[in-house]
Formats: C-alpha cells, sequence, structure tokens
C-alpha cells in the first residue's frame, strides 16, 4: 500500500515517458556545473561584460558554450530575452515553459521555443539561489520563488497607463534597444525570464513580486543547446524593495525611489575544450516541430481546369 495517493489530476498535467524529451539527462548536466569548479580549468572566457543600471545588451552564445549572470554587486533584476541567433522568429516561450518545466525555473530546467519548432534553447546548469525558501523546498513562507516565468518585463505602455507619465527605460525598452544592431524591433522583444526575481501568487490569484533575495557574486547559469541570441535588461525597479507603481511609488511621491536599489548585472560566456561536450553524448537539438507531418488539417488540393 503506498504511503500517498497519486492524484493524476493535480499532477503535471505534460509528461513524457522515461527516456522522452522531457526525461532530462541530470548526470550529464551535473558534469557541465561541475566544469565551473574544475581543478582542470576546463572553461576558457568567450565573453564578460557588466551591464549597467536600468539598460540592455544583447549578445550570442553559441551551441555547447555556457553562459552566467551574476548578481555582481548584490540584489537586481533582469529581464532575459532568447531567440534562435539564425531565426528569431523562433524565439523563448515562456508559457509552454511554464507547462514543460514550471511557473519558476532552477537547475534541470529547459526554457523552450515557440510554434512551429519547440525545442529547448538553453537549459539550466546552475542556480546559487535553487535552495532558496523554507527548507531549500524552493519557496518561501509567503509563497515566493525565485527565477520567475508568472510575470513579463515592465514596459513604458503600462508605465503610461498607470501614471500618465512617459518612462523610457522600463525593460521593454532596455530589450528594444540591445537588439537594433542585430536587425531586431519592438516587435521581437518577447516574455521574459525573469532572472532573480522572486514572485508568486496571494490568495486573491494577484501576482506579486517580492524583494529580490540574491547576494553579491549569486548567478544562474545556463547551457545553449544551439545558436542563440540573448537579450538582458536591468530593470529600472532594481531589487523590486519598493513600489514601482501605485502608493509609495515615484508616482506618489514625484520622486525615483527605485533608482537607490538598482545594481549592474554581470554576463559571463564560457567555451568548453572541443570535443568534450560530443564525448559525453551532447548534440545539438533539433526543432521537435519538423516531425510533425500533417498541415493542421489543411490538404492541399491538386489543381485542376476542368
Ligand atoms: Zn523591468
Amino acid at each position: 500500500m503506498t504511503s500517498v495517493a497519486r492524484n493524476r489530476l493535480t499532477e503535471a498535467a505534460y509528461q513524457c515517458l522515461p527516456g522522452g524529451p522531457l526525461d532530462i539527462n541530470r548526470a550529464f548536466y551535473d558534469q557541465v556545473a561541475a566544469t565551473a569548479v574544475s581543478a582542470e580549468a576546463l572553461r576558457t572566457t568567450v565573453e564578460k561584460f557588466i551591464l549597467p543600471i536600468r539598460s540592455g545588451k544583447a549578445w550570442e552564445v553559441r551551441k555547447g558554450d555556457i553562459c552566467r549572470i551574476v548578481a555582481v554587486e548584490g540584489a537586481q533584476v533582469g529581464d532575459l530575452n532568447i531567440w534562435s541567433l539564425h531565426n528569431p522568429r523562433e524565439r523563448f516561450w515562456a508559457s509552454r515553459t511554464r507547462q514543460l518545466q514550471r511557473a519558476h525555473i532552477s537547475v534541470y530546467d529547459r526554457l523552450w521555443s515557440t510554434l512551429p519548432y519547440l525545442r529547448p534553447l538553453v537549459t539550466i546548469t546552475g542556480d546559487s539561489l535553487k535552495d532558496y525558501g523554507i527548507n531549500g523546498s524552493g519557496i518561501d513562507a509567503e509563497g515566493g520563488r525565485i527565477h520567475d516565468l508568472l510575470g513579463t518585463r515592465c514596459d513604458p505602455y503600462v508605465n503610461r497607463m498607470l501614471t500618465g507619465k512617459d518612462n523610457d527605460y522600463h525593460c521593454h525598452s532596455n530589450l528594444t534597444r540591445a537588439i537594433v544592431p542585430y536587425g531586431l524591433t519592438e516587435f521581437d522583444v518577447h516574455d521574459v525570464l525573469n532572472v532573480f526575481q522572486c514572485t508568486g501568487l496571494n490568495d486573491k490569484d494577484q501576482y506579486f513580486m517580492k524583494t529580490c533575495p540574491a547576494k553579491k557574486g549569486d548567478y544562474l547559469e545556463f547551457i545553449a543547446e544551439t545558436d542563440v541570441l540573448c537579450a538582458l535588461s536591468t530593470c529600472p525597479g532594481g531589487d523590486l524593495s519598493k513600489a514601482m507603481w501605485g502608493e509609495g511609488s515615484a508616482e506618489s511621491t514625484n520622486a525615483d525611489p527605485t533608482l537607490e536599489c538598482c545594481r549592474p548585472l554581470g554576463v559571463e560566456v564560457y567555451r568548453l575544450p572541443d570535443g568534450w561536450l560530443v564525448e559525453r553524448g551532447w548534440k545539438e537539438i533539433l526543432p521537435n516541430g519538423t516531425a510533425y507531418q500533417g498541415r493542421h488539417a489543411m490538404k492541399e488540393v491538386p489543381f485542376s481546369i476542368s
């Protein structure tokens, strides 16, 4: 007799059979994570930069490379977008990732791409906040969890709607400016992963954002499963300890109370030795969508003049 009865209706809805596309090889990704502390200095640096407060930047991460986002000076939220480097129509799909993985992501979770592509763009390999919450459960006493997929980026339109004022440094605008060098526009900016952001749903089922608990040196790290373009915004709300809208906000005080809560973020990209990943069975994940041979029930009608 099992001690806990399974309840199919409240288990994860999206599941696969053992060995299927959601059954990740954890031992392999543990090895990737361990290269960060290997005595053999396996990682070489491809790129490193600091993203100043209230700004955005885009950068490439080639397949098999490892990217780390670091809270270099302490608590700060970052809004992350990801595209296939070679096809910006394939981009990170936050809502499907919530279903295939969960609403707050950590190690072993993957960030999936939009239809008709549908593949993991990256896999999380490191998260210094993975043991956040009560007894390392990932959830705190108020229901807050880290690395949020429930919400999306702040933007100047909702800001204008709520405050009657223009602000050009919300994450949507920071991301828009960041991707101009890649020929992309505002319409390419999409729902984000809120890195280091502590959020949940309150007892009214409303979205809340708590003060970011990241400390100096905390990081989130992922490996690129294909060539990707990333863009990150340092949220103008900083660590989100002060209200951005409503009572107590800049709107009500005619000041900028969130400025002092803003800190830069660091981005680091690393490469493993030639062949290291392939020797351990890694290969680029191709779009699952190519396997679908239907045409949405729209059959081709042969041309005829009779
Ligand atoms: Zn923001």
